[in-house]
């Protein structure tokens, strides 16, 4: 859901045992700097998997237009859009140059043929949360209402285990929504995987923004974050790196969350589904999370309920949206809300494989 779902030092050193040059290969993007009123224009593509249901025009109209206001009222920024390219989860997901899919599939957890590694799942959840300097009773006071009843954590290392627990019965849960045709949602193919939309970046992508209708749901080795884990590792958006992007990275985003009438997603929401139009107007605003990311490197302000880059608890996007109030969240009035409070980074290793044959 973030651009900070990133790949971690883990990583660095799987690369440095699979012969790569370790630290040395990861770099921070620039950042371009932004001016107050200045107005960004924005590529937009959406990218359609015909099996699950879809926004309309309007909707997709109405949602720009979200994202427009509250970028607006929040950061001070007019975005222009381009006209919406419709094309296909696979399109897009084609564009992963080959031999960076290859290093990069080592990272998915494989929760499909149940041949994942759970104490490395673990793992990779510990590292994560040790770089994001967690303190168990802050993250734990977050997290505490969608846990099960009975968890009683009482070291990092024990949350870990109970958030790669969640997190994959939650993703056993994603796994029974049906799509049109009556079969999962969740299928053979790879169209879920966060870590290969994450890569797409590394290939030409000729668009800032690709809005999609796919479920993002997976579990990973590396950067799981813990409001990523309790939704059973579902991802709204990220914001990533993308080599052709004059702005250094691009945003996914996925509107299956706001749109999903599923019980297991409704249950997420707090029990209500949104009308369409309604559905469209909060995807939009929380897309301006991500324009956060993208254009100013904001980090995560939690429990800054003012704040547009405070995440979302689960799908709650109305509770969310409600508690907004650009006054006060102003931009440099916390730490996470500096511009470059996260910068991007990005694998040169990556990108030099990008460009062989
Ligand atoms: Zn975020």
């Amino acid at each position: 859901m973030t651009a900070s779902r990133r790949p971690t030092l883990l990583l660095i050193l799987i690369l440095l045992l699979t012969g790569c040059r370790g630290a040395d290969v990861w770099r921070h993007t620039e950042i371009v700097p932004i001016q107050p009123g200045q107005t960004l224009h924005l590529r937009v593509a959406h990218a359609v998997n015909e099996r699950l249901p879809r926004m309309t025009p309007e909707q997709l109209s109405t949602l720009l237009e979200a994202t427009r206001n509250t970028a607006l009222e929040h950061f001070g920024v007019h975005l222009e859009f381009s006209e919406i390219t419709e094309t296909s989860v696979d399109a897009v997901l084609a564009l992963v140059p080959p031999k960076v899919r290859q290093v990069r599939m080592r990272e998915i957890y494989d929760f499909k043929s149940g041949g994942g590694d759970h104490k490395r799942l673990v793992a990779g959840i510990l590292h994560t949360l040790h770089e994001r300097k967690t303190k168990l009773a802050e993250a734990l006071a977050y997290a505490r209402p969608y846990l099960p009843d009975t968890a009683d954590p009482q070291s990092l290392q024990e949350f870990s285990v109970l958030l790669a627990d969640v997190m994959l019965a939650r993703l056993d849960d994603w796994r029974t929504i049906r799509a049109n045709d009556g079969k999962p949602v969740l299928d053979e193919t790879a169209r879920n995987e966060w870590i290969f939309w994450d890569t797409v970046g590394y290939g030409e992508l000729p668009y800032d923004l690709v809005i999609t209708n796919q479920l993002l749901a997976s579990a990973e080795y590396t950067a799981v974050e813990v409001h990523t884990a309790i939704r059973g590792g579902l991802t709204t958006g990220t914001t990533t790196f993308s080599r052709s992007s004059p702005l250094g990275s691009f945003v996914f985003w996925s509107t299956f969350p706001f749109t999903d009438t599923s019980a297991f997603s409704r249950s997420l929401r707090g029990g209500e589904d949104y009308a369409p139009s309604h559905a469209a107007a909060l995807s939009g605003a929380y897309l301006a999370h991500e324009v956060g990311h993208l254009l100013f490197k904001f980090g995560h302000p939690f429990g800054a309920q003012a704040c547009v880059m405070n995440p979302a608890s689960m799908l709650r996007y109305r509770e969310w949206h409600q508690q907004l109030d650009a006054q006060r969240c102003r931009i440099g009035s916390i730490p996470e809300m500096r511009v470059g409070a996260i910068p991007e980074i990005y694998n040169v290793e990556w990108l030099r494989m990008a460009h062989q044959p």
